[in-house]
């Protein structure tokens, strides 16, 4: 198991390969052929782009801002956006401020197509099945070259990413309790949100694995 997580060390980010501990993944065998992919062609620029705008020279912007500036340094002009009907305010926002910066925007909402849930085997509620598969494939179809994810809700957000052609990133993450900051849990991880979080007698994984061990 990698357990980048509860390492404190982080020789990684200061490239020290001899300072990195036992079963560090870093020390992946296969390493160099990872180097190789960032070089192809189709990775190269987009990937240094990113890694100059994470970089945050000029100080940091909010990320549809640095949304924007990795579009027009990689050239792009025509930008999916897969929202949820839950954000088609925000949508109608997003479309407004992409156009202003020049680029032309593909919108998809979620609920497209208007397919009964019993396809999924699932009592209709009264409303459609979201359709992520359908909102990569119209991308697709319209050649996107850079897709926004807005708001859609878990596992929908990863079959929209499975079958899309283009890359995609995401501006907000649904979190209908938390204003759409999923993180804001962990913050409370030892406060109000333990009981949530750690229910009462459940045991985690790598416990109940080092308890099987030692049978
Ligand atoms: S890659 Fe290695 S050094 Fe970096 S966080 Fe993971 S275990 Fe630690």
């Amino acid at each position: 198991m990698y357990h980048c997580a509860d390492c404190a060390l982080h020789a990684c980010d200061r490239m020290q390969a001899d300072q990195m501990p036992q079963g560090c993944p870093g020390r992946y065998e296969h390493m160099d052929d990872v180097r190789a992919e960032y070089r192809k062609d189709e990775n190269y620029r987009f990937g240094q782009v990113c890694s100059e705008v994470s970089m945050s020279r000029g100080g940091p912007k909010p990320r549809i801002l640095e949304f924007i500036d990795v579009a027009k340094r990689c050239g792009y002009r025509k930008i999916g956006l897969a929202f949820c009907i839950g954000f088609a305010r925000e949508a109608k926002t997003l479309t407004r401020v992409l156009e202003y910066h020049g680029f032309e925007v593909e919108s998809v909402i979620c609920k497209v197509g208007g397919i009964d849930k019993s396809l999924q085997g699932i009592e209709n509620g009264g409303n459609a099945m979201c359709n992520p598969i359908a909102q990569a494939r119209l991308l697709n179809e319209r050649g996107t070259e850079f897709n926004i994810a807005l708001g859609l809700c878990v596992g929908h957000d990863s079959l929209f990413f499975k079958y899309s052609d283009a890359p995609v990133t995401v501006l907000a993450a649904k979190d209908k309790v938390l204003a759409h900051n999923p993180v804001a849990a962990l913050y409370q991880a030892d406060g109000y949100y333990r009981d949530i979080l750690f229910p009462p007698g459940e045991k985690c994984a790598r416990q109940t694995a080092g308890e099987e061990k030692e049978k």
